[in-house]
């Protein structure tokens, strides 16, 4: 559960997955914003974070938004996927993002420790409205199966993704995540980005 302190209150983020908001929790959230008089951020990565909540309040506001299956943000969870709308809501999606993303979360629903700072990004056309290249773990769709990209990173010093694999089949792809996400672990002791193990001599992939 996250709650970050500010000045003002605390944050409550609360994760989307695929970026589905479920209009009982929008509209929970929607009442203990007025009540409250706090405010509600859509995240570029999936999730809804509630602003400016007073700490008096936060848990009658989690306790509320829990009741209606609220996820909330927290360490060694699996990272939400970021996806492009994809098909069918965007003219140019081959495939429905939304399913895709619902398939990793469920294979790897067991996990409860996972690593942190990385994140996978998926995108249903090759423009990669996902930021698909700048993501640690990423899979853009095309006409002949999948791309998938790894070590990419946004942030001061950004970073292109390097294409590991190309016209893979959904069930290489899951393999391939899971692959990336146990190199992860294995290599990590608390967190950090994915580009850096790119050059470790036992990576799993190379450039192709
Ligand atoms: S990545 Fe392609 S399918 Fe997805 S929103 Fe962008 S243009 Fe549409």
């Amino acid at each position: 559960m996250s709650d970050n302190k500010n000045t003002q209150g605390v944050s409550i983020t609360i994760l989307l997955p695929a970026g589905r908001l479920p209009l009982d929790m929008m509209q929970a959230a929607h009442d203990l914003a007025k009540q409250y008089g706090f405010g509600i951020y859509l995240s570029l990565t999936q999730n809804m974070r509630l602003i400016n909540v007073p700490e008096s309040a936060a848990s009658h506001v989690k306790e509320t938004l829990a009741a209606l299956g609220a996820n909330f943000k927290g360490p060694g969870k699996f990272p939400l996927p970021r996806i492009c709308v994809g098909k069918p809501h965007c003219n140019l999606g081959l495939i429905d993002t939304e399913e895709l993303s619902r398939k990793i979360l469920e294979r790897f629903s067991g996990r409860e420790k996972t690593k942190a700072k990385f994140k996978i990004s998926l995108a249903a056309c090759p423009i990669g409205c996902a930021w698909t290249k700048n993501t640690d773990i990423a899979v853009t769709a095309n006409r002949v199966g999948y791309n998938v990209y790894v070590g990419g990173k946004g942030g001061p010093i950004p970073q292109l993704a390097m294409r590991i694999k190309v016209k893979a089949t959904l069930e290489e792809v899951l393999d391939i995540i899971e692959t990336l996400v146990d190199f992860h672990d294995l290599k990590t002791k608390t967190k950090q980005r994915m580009y850096k193990l790119l050059k470790d001599p036992d990576f799993p992939f190379s450039a192709v």
